[in-house]
């Protein structure tokens, strides 16, 4: 056999270790990730991540804790809270909110537009009664853009309530 030849063959045979040698380096790798690794991964929504303690998440007042001070609205850097109300009727019952504060005025429109919310906390952080806080539900997306402006005394966002409010 000539000189070239048996460099050929074995250059060939060296290929060949090298890409066995290679196949099983990158399938090592492989295997960590497929059996070394913990998921990270859920099977949502059959499960669901238990959000940390101060996530912000979609805004909820409980209105009947709201005394309609507008705090919320001035505190807020993009002008989303829209609040109206009246003097309450001549005669009628001052109510309390759950931290003791009279209610003097009767809430007539809390929307807030969380198309326009940077979920930036600072509505919360100011309400004097706390009733209007970030809640854990992620899960309220829409069609529409409009819809996600949330009325806050329509009877369907108050219904929100026995989910979202830890009595
Ligand atoms: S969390 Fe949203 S609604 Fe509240 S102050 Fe910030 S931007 Fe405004
Ligand atoms: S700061 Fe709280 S109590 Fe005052 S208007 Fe806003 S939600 Fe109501």
């Amino acid at each position: 056999m000539s000189t070239a030849t048996t460099e050929s063959v074995r250059e060939y045979f060296a290929d060949m270790i090298n890409g066995v040698v290679t196949t099983l380096k990158g399938m090592w790798i492989t295997s960590k990730y497929v059996w070394g690794v913990t998921p990270v991964s859920i099977e949502y929504p059959e499960v669901r991540e238990v959000l940390p303690e101060r996530s912000r998440m979609r805004l909820f007042n409980d209105v009947q804790n709201c005394i309609s001070c507008t705090q919320c609205a001035m505190a807020c850097p993009v002008d989303c809270i829209y609040i109206a109300s009246e003097k309450m009727p001549e005669g009628s019952e001052i109510k309390k909110t759950s931290n003791g504060q009279p209610i003097r005025l009767l809430l007539t429109q809390f929307v807030i537009d969380t198309a326009l919310c940077c979920y930036c906390g600072l509505c919360t952080t100011v309400c004097p009664t706390e009733c209007l806080t970030h809640s854990h539900d992620y899960e309220f997306s829409q069609y529409t853009i409009d819809g996600m402006k949330y009325d806050y005394l329509a009877p369907d966002v108050i219904a929100w309530r026995d989910r979202i409010v830890k009595t």
